[in-house]
């Protein structure tokens, strides 16, 4: 972005590497899970988020992100702060109700994913804050996620549609059900398909009630935009393949 002379050539640049090892954490803790602000997609790949069904989400993100060399380097909280329509941790990271903890040398403060995200590349972050760490609950036993990213070539940036959802189940009842997916708000953000959510939740979960959901419900909360890779139309057609599919998917997983 300085190269595209797209934000204007900073005075001083930060290298976060010098305090990487102190903001580079996976934990399990009384109020959730928390991940450090310093953490690489590699990292996080060797946790127990990526062994436990309940984050299977972070399975998928992780296999279609960007080039192998590129998860090395890249943290999930770099990828919040990129802020674009479609950034992949955000759009995960929304259906598990993630909150973000920034610190500065003037103390610290909680905000909500959702409400970090103002505009495209816009976040609530002060020039001298730092993400510290993003924290989520810790979901229930019988539950699990699930990511698609539909686009000709997946990997490397998204093009038509991204979508994730989370999934809790008691018996074949919906007990929990969070839907996400790319730019979908007005600024053209990631944002939560809410009254999808609430059509489904508290019902059993069947082929029928799933298409209801994505053929009758999602179209009316949710507008898609045309734009050079593809048509709202075509959007909107596969914005509800990729709900069905990651409602499957999430289930088939607490099923095992
Ligand atoms: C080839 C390529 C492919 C890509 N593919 C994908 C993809 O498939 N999916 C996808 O979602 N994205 C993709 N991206 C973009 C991706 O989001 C970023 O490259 C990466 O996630 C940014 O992480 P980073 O740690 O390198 O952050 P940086 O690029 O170093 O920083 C990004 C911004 O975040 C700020 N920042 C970083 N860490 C913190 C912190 N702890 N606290 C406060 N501010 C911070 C920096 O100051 C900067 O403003 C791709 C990028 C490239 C170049």
């Amino acid at each position: 972005m300085i190269r595209d002379r797209r934000i204007p050539i900073p005075k001083y640049l930060v290298d976060l590497n010098a305090i990487k090892k102190e903001l580079s954490f996976v934990e399990k803790k009384d109020d959730g899970i928390h991940i450090g602000g310093g953490t690489t997609l590699y990292e996080l790949s060797k946790t127990f988020l990526h062994k436990d069904k309940r984050f299977a989400g972070f399975v998928d993100v992780y296999k279609k992100f960007g080039t192998l060399a590129l998860r090395f380097e890249a943290t999930v909280a770099g990828n919040l702060v990129s802020a674009t329509q479609y950034n992949d941790y955000i759009t995960l990271l929304l259906v598990y109700d993630a909150k973000l903890r920034l610190v500065s040398v003037n103390g610290e403060r909680i905000v909500k994913l959702e409400d970090f995200l103002i505009d495209k590349r816009k976040v609530d972050l002060k020039p001298n804050e730092l993400i510290y760490e993003i924290i989520f609950p810790e979901p229930p036993i019988n539950s699990s996620s699930s990511f698609i990213k539909f686009d000709r070539r997946e990997l490397l940036i998204a093009g038509v549609v991204t979508g994730a959802t989370f999934l809790a189940l008691e018996d074949n009842k919906i007990t929990d059900v969070k839907i996400s997916f790319d730019m979908v708000r007005e600024k053209r953000i990631p944002g939560r398909a809410r009254k999808t959510e609430e059509f489904l939740k508290g019902k059993e979960f069947s082929k029928e009630i799933l298409e209801k959901a994505a053929e009758e419900v999602l179209p009316t909360e949710m507008e898609r935009v045309t734009d050079w890779w593809t048509t709202a139309e075509y959007r909107m057609d596969m914005s509800k393949v990729v709900l069905k599919r990651n409602l499957l998917r999430a289930y088939e997983r607490i099923k095992g």
